[in-house]
């Protein structure tokens, strides 16, 4: 049965320097059996701290933590049904690969038989078969990170933790890795609590992001939602480039931009007359025609698409295109519409 894990009011607070740090404020989330939510946010925000209490690392303050619908707060980590993959692997340094992955199964006392079908079931799974025998140093970083996801697996746990897994890996084998650990999740359906602080990361694997900000949940919501309906500046601009321009409303769903009015999406309810930042992902931006006219500041060649920073009247845009058509110079004057929909105001 696939499970789901609630988290309601809960708070951390530490002790330090004799001050009071509120590293998680009033957190409540729902994650649905069989997902796979991402925990992200800037450095300090609190999602590590929120792992940790799924975990039972950490002791919440105040709050309650439900395992299918059975409050699991004060249960013990290793009576949790919650298995934790770490950023930096946490393995046994002097224990074979085998018997890193057998640990947990032998606290329990599995009989051996049973033991040695499970971990190399795992390690099958996890194409670490013929490694069975070596020690963690004997291993690429990408084939610890596999020891680490099989001894997770192997405990079949309700809940599948991870702690920034990718962090130590270069940038080729993180997207491999990525799309490996959100196949197997797939695969074996276990609701899963992923912690990263990269969102182009969250927004691959993920069934749903929460975005947190100074202990806080800022958004939760689909990958699609959270980048074109962020509820906030903040969100907004974490989760990849945006333009935030300051505009007024003129009408319920007007804002004037540019001594322009132009069509928003409202979905915060701003009131005319109201100051608000109209939000723009740079690839809404079309060039070559439209009501605006802009110099082209810069043009950012990066391949697969081109950046450009346009200057419009007193603002600073950014857009992206790609391919390699309609290339503009510096210097050069264009003119510039936004794909319908595409300006979103935003109240904070
Ligand atoms: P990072 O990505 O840097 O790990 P994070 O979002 O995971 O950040 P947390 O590690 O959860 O953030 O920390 C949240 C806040 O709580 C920070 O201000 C941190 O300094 C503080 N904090 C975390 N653990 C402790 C502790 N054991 N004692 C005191 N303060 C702590």
């Amino acid at each position: 049965m696939r499970s789901t894990l609630r988290l309601a009011n809960l708070v951390k607070e530490f002790e330090s320097q004799k001050r009071t740090v509120r590293a998680v404020d009033d957190v409540s989330l729902d994650f649905p059996a069989g997902a796979f939510v991402t925990l992200l946010g800037p450095s300090g925000c609190g999602k590590t701290t929120v792992l940790r209490m799924i975990a039972g690392l950490e002791t919440p303050t105040s709050g309650e933590i439900y395992l299918d619908d059975r409050p699991i707060t004060a249960v013990p980590p290793n009576k949790r049904e919650t298995a934790m993959v770490f950023q930096n692997y946490a393995l046994f340094p002097h224990l074979t690969v085998f018997e890193n992955v057998a640990y947990g199964l032998r606290l329990r006392k599995v009989p051996e038989a049973e033991l040695r079908r499970a971990v190399a079931e795992k390690l099958e799974m996890m194409g670490l078969g013929s490694m069975a025998d070596r020690q963690p140093n004997q291993l690429s970083g990408g084939q610890q990170q596999r020891v680490a996801l099989a001894r997770a697996l192997v405990m079949s746990p309700k809940i599948l933790l991870f702690d920034e897994p990718l962090s130590n890996l270069d940038a080729k084998l993180r997207i491999q890795v990525r799309e490996d650990i959100r196949q197997l999740q797939r695969r074996l359906g276990v609701t899963t609590v992923y912690v990263t602080h990269d969102q182009e990361e969250a927004m691959a694997v993920s069934d749903y992001v929460v975005i947190m900000n100074a202990g806080r949940v800022e958004q939760a919501g689909p990958p699609e939602e959270i980048y074109y309906e962020p509820c906030s500046s903040f969100v907004a601009d974490f989760i990849g480039g945006v333009n935030l321009i300051p505009a007024r409303m003129s009408g319920p769903a007007e804002a004037v931009l540019l001594d322009r009015a132009v069509p928003v999406r409202n979905p915060f309810g701003a009131a005319v007359g109201q100051e608000v930042k109209l939000a723009l992902r740079p690839e809404e931006v079309r060039l070559g025609e439209g009501p605006f006219a802009g110099t082209v500041e810069r043009a950012i060649f990066l391949g697969r698409l081109t950046e450009y920073v346009i200057r419009v009247g007193g603002e600073r845009l950014v857009a992206v295109v790609h391919g390699r058509h309609s290339r503009l110079s510096e210097g050069a004057v264009t003119n510039l519409d936004f794909n319908p929909g595409a300006l979103v105001a935003l109240t904070r």
